[in-house]
């Protein structure tokens, strides 16, 4: 999947279907919320279909079959990253797989999860799930 090359207006459909992440617009309510004709509206989703950013699925609704556009990718959410060390960190350039420094193992990145998880301020599962 890649969000390179993307057009202002394409840009702004996966805005929109981030918005409805789960339940996803049919493409006539994202067409209308976007100002285009249906046909270039079905244009930029075969676009983003084929990139593998949503799925567009066969529905019924408004007595007629549509399409349905669902996103495949979701929002990132910087928030649980922020005052993790690795950004300032001194043993940066030497850390990773097969270097000196095994994030792993990282005692730093081990109290940082601590701290947030006692200080409440960052949600230490997501930092857990993200350092996966
Ligand atoms: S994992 Fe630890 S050693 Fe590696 S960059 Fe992050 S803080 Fe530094």
């Amino acid at each position: 999947m890649s969000l390179s090359n993307l057009t202002k207006l394409e840009e702004k459909a996966i805005k929109l279907l981030l918005k409805h992440h789960t339940k996803g617009l049919l493409q006539s309510e994202l067409w209308n919320k976007l100002g285009v004709s249906s046909r270039e509206g079905s244009r930029i989703a075969i676009k983003l279909e084929k990139r593998g950013i949503i799925k567009r699925e066969r529905v019924y609704a408004n007595e007629r079959w549509t399409r349905k556009l669902v996103p495949l990718i979701k929002q990132f959410d910087i928030k649980p990253l922020l005052g993790a060390p690795c950004p300032t960190c001194p043993y940066n350039d030497n850390c990773g797989y097969q270097k000196t420094y095994n994030p792993m193992v990282c005692p730093l990145i081990e109290r940082w999860i601590t701290s947030a998880g006692e200080n409440g301020a960052a949600d230490t599962n997501a930092i857990l799930l993200q350092n996966e």
